[in-house]
């Protein structure tokens, strides 16, 4: 009988993976052994799971070789920076020595304090410089870029990051992303945070250990399991049960994104699929790696909460009925195609 994983579990999962692809992680294990190390450049619309993925990949070939190298994370530090008054200071000494553009210091400062996202992009030459700094600092390690390039202009550049970011040995190549945007849509609606500690879930497709229900409201909710956390009732984000609809533009843009640099030559691509077509997926997947739908049900009589799961079917972006992947399914497709990109398998 062929074995069940549950993906959830950590240890379960390593287990898999080894299941299914331990000739590529020991593989990618002996390449970054002898010190080599390579740059991903992760394209997918937002809310596709970059940042999801690229950990399970750490997790499965060497968390101490991979990072996951958010540019909007790189940003978040820089405003702390400039909130304190002697990283600020150190901060200014930096760009007066090493920024080469058309803004001056002052400009870019202001233009930093003064963002949300609603302004437009940070000069491309601001956050190369940046990201230099930020390599710099670390050890030699694979990356997993997410952020870069955002627009269409930052396309070309990528061509030369590695050598602009003093990684000019380094292979690199781009990770495409491909989730159909009912998927992104119900992430958002139905996504849950903690108002103590932000851990996010989603009330129909990753729910928490512990559920509850308002005999009043009729309403079922999630309650934090985090264990370093107080067990709060967990929350709608305002804004989330309109999907994606404040975001359509951007989804829109990325998908151009996606659309150019899968027509670059020169530079090798992994594609990942989250979706499959229902018709199809019983060839290619087993039931554990396919997210199930949760719904919930009263037990009167013992006066709890019980968690019930069904399958999940959303229409995808050709209009099929497709299920949508778990996540580690994805990363272990990922970890195939980029040992074979990089030639070592
Ligand atoms: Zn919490």
């Amino acid at each position: 009988m062929k074995r069940k994983f549950n993906l959830s579990s950590p240890k379960e999962r390593k287990e898999y993976f080894q299941l299914k692809a331990g000739k590529e992680i020991k593989k990618l294990k002996d390449y970054f052994k002898k010190g080599n190390s390579f740059i991903v450049y992760l394209l997918g619309k937002k809310n596709s799971g970059k940042g999801t993925y690229s950990k399970l990949f750490a997790e499965a070939v060497g968390p101490d070789k991979v990072e996951h190298f958010s540019i909007g994370d790189m940003i978040r530090v820089v405003d702390e920076e400039l909130k304190d008054k002697k990283r600020r200071k150190e901060f200014v000494a930096f760009l007066e020595k090493s920024y080469r553009g058309s803004l001056s210091v002052k400009e870019i400062i202001k233009l930093l304090e003064q963002r949300s996202t609603a302004t437009p992009l940070l000069p491309t030459e601001l956050i190369l410089l940046l990201t230099k700094r930020e390599v710099s600092k670390k050890k030699k390690k694979t990356l997993f870029i997410d952020g870069f390039p955002r627009g269409l202009d930052q396309m070309n550049f990528t061509l030369f990051f590695r050598d602009l970011i003093d990684h000019r040995e380094d292979e690199d190549l781009f990770v495409l992303i491909d989730v159909p945007d009912k998927v992104i849509d119900e992430r958002i609606k139905y996504r849950r945070v903690c108002p103590s500690c932000q851990t996010s879930r989603n009330i129909k497709l990753l729910p928490t250990s512990k559920v509850e229900y308002n005999l009043k409201k009729k309403e079922f909710y999630l309650v934090c399991d985090n264990p370093d956390c107080s067990g709060r009732k967990m929350l709608p984000k305002e804004g989330d049960q309109r999907g994606i609809g404040p975001i359509k533009q951007r989804l829109k843009k990325d998908e151009e994104l996606i659309r150019q640099a899968y027509s670059l030559y020169g530079i090798p691509k992994v594609l990942l699929r989250n979706s499959i077509p229902a018709s199809v997926a019983k060839q290619y997947v087993d039931d554990y790696e396919i997210t199930p739908e949760y719904y919930y049900v009263w037990d009167e009589k013992k006066k709890k909460v019980v968690t019930k799961e069904k399958p999940w079917i959303v229409v995808d972006n050709e209009g099929h009925p497709s299920y949508s992947l778990l996540a580690a399914p994805v990363a272990l497709a990922m970890i195939k195609q980029i040992a074979k990109v990089l030639n070592i398998i």
